[in-house]
């Protein structure tokens, strides 16, 4: 991992607005995401959080995660931001995704961008090393920190309180 600065980190924050703005799409109950895909400037791919096909029958917010048996793998309500940008990239740019860098970001309850913690969305760790995305960039209490996808797969399943 290794924390941005100078001109990287402002252009880091610029996508980070982006994803904010995407963000902003988000009709999940629970939070708000929104997540980038960047290959050399260029946006590939984008996504926020919703229920899958944006479907209101697949709407499942409201249940709690204990309710599930412990073979159910994902507890999640809806499609994560980053799942959903990976898909738009694989769709529109496949061959892009090599080199690119995923950004992503968590609005608080008033809208506003909000800083993220250890990563831990072994969903998102998973899916993105395996469609070619190379970096994954989070917005933490100390900066913008760039994580290589394999270190964050790592890290994301040694997640600890
Ligand atoms: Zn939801
Ligand atoms: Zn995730």
């Amino acid at each position: 991992m290794k924390q941005l600065s100078g001109q990287e980190e402002k252009e880091a924050l610029g996508h980070m607005a982006q994803a904010a703005q995407i963000a902003a799409g988000s009709t999940c109950e629970r939070s708000r995401c929104g997540s980038l895909i960047v290959q050399k400037g260029e946006g590939i791919g984008s996504g926020f959080n919703s229920p899958p096909a944006h479907l209101e029958s697949q709407k499942r917010c409201g249940f709690s995660k204990d309710s599930y048996h412990k073979k159910v793998t994902d507890k999640t309500c809806c499609v994560h931001a980053e799942q959903r940008a990976i898909m738009d990239a694989l769709r529109k740019h496949p061959d892009k995704l090599a080199g690119s860098r995923l950004y992503f970001i968590r609005l608080d309850e008033e809208g506003l961008p909000s800083r993220a913690g250890k990563p831990y969305c072994t969903i998102c760790s998973k899916m993105a090393l395996d469609a070619g995305v190379s970096e994954f960039v989070l917005w933490h209490p100390e900066g913008v920190c760039v994580y290589g996808a394999e270190e964050y797969n790592l890290l994301s399943f040694r997640y600890s309180e």
